[in-house]
């Protein structure tokens, strides 16, 4: 059930406070839970997760994986997971304002809602351009998407929505490779080459490309990892950064639901042990994710994009207590919603 507190930001993003006096203006000026005073209109960028799960499986309260900086009052995505749109309108940012979208890597707990969350942004109102940055495929994800949104566009065009062709305001862009990826008045945006891929992500002669971003805004530095095993390149990025968003495996607690999944659909053991080996191989554990702040000397390491996403037994320490071995800043265990 979602919180009073949500439910009042979720009507001033929907542009519905209005009609609510008392409610508009509480909701401006409400913090999200667990996080610092909003910052809207002053100027100050704003970080807010909006989806802390990693992996494809639906999760039952870790969305897929997205986060939003807001940058004088713009707002700017990084990963466009499933359930996105209704994350950020929970965290009161109408879905209409989302203009600029930065995808990691094209595994689709990161870009399963790239495309719907630019059509529901076209069709809560938006008239002016979308555009994602991503790895090479990013551009004719997008021609697809034109394509796979026309019916709706067509029919709302016809009768009841805007008069803007999506085709000629949803954009793709490939970037081939490391370096500056995007510039405006309120943010620079750089990129490295992670090491989420086996083999430097070569495979049949095809180089796959795995990014991270870092974003500087007029007072922050921001990097997300994306997802990656520990990498020395991620280091380079996030040197002195105030915060450093970075995904993060538990090994052991990881082993525990392959394995007993594996045993429950009755698939071998081996097959088991073989893929635990491979995903805890290109994701960072603890120890190494305070390695990498460590060196890099951030101001604060947020933990994101949780696997397992989801466990009963879970406890805060379980991801806490290998990241403090190495490093001495602060470290937060991110929630969905939260703001930092
Ligand atoms: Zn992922």
């Amino acid at each position: 059930m979602m919180t009073r507190r949500q439910g009042l930001r979720w009507l001033a993003a929907a542009g519905l406070a209005p009609a609510l006096p008392a409610l508009a203006q509480t909701a401006p000026t409400t913090a999200p839970a667990g996080g610092a005073p909003s910052a809207a209109g002053s100027g100050q960028t704003r970080l807010i997760l909006l989806g802390t799960g990693g992996g494809p499986t639906p999760l039952p309260d870790r969305n897929q994986p997205a986060s939003v900086l807001v940058v004088n009052d713009t707002p700017y995505i990084i990963d466009a997971g499933n359930g996105v749109a209704r994350q950020l309108m929970l965290a009161g940012i109408g879905v209409q304002r989302v203009g600029r979208i930065f995808i990691t890597h094209h595994h689709d707990d990161h870009n399963a809602d790239l495309g719907t969350l630019m059509g529901l942004a076209w069709s809560n109102g938006r008239t002016e351009e979308v555009h994602a940055y991503g790895p090479p495929g990013t551009e004719g994800m997008i021609r697809a998407f034109v394509d796979y949104f026309r019916p709706s566009a067509d029919l709302r065009r016809a009768f009841s929505g805007g008069a803007d062709d999506p085709a000629a305001l949803f954009m793709g862009h490939d970037i081939a490779g490391p370096g500056e990826v995007y510039k405006d008045d309120n943010i620079r945006v750089t990129c490295i080459e992670n090491t989420h891929y086996p083999n430097g992500g070569v495979k049949d002669g095809v180089h796959y490309l795995s990014y991270a971003y870092r974003f500087e805004t007029p007072d922050r530095a921001i990097v997300f990892s994306g997802d990656t095993a520990e990498s020395d390149a991620l280091v380079g990025l996030s040197r002195g950064v105030d915060v450093l968003v970075h995904e993060i495996v538990d090994p052991h607690r990881t082993a525990e639901q392959f394995r007993r999944k594996f045993a429950q659909q009755g698939r071998p053991a081996e097959a088991a042990e073989k893929l635990i080996e491979k995903v805890i191989a290109i994701h960072t554990t603890p120890e190494e994710a305070g390695r990498v702040a460590e060196a890099a000397g951030v101001g604060t390491l947020v933990l994101n994009h949780f696997v397992p996403g989801y466990d009963p037994a879970e406890r805060t320490e379980d991801w806490t207590e290998g990241v403090s071995r190495h490093y001495r800043g602060r470290i937060v265990v991110g929630a969905d919603l939260m703001e930092i």
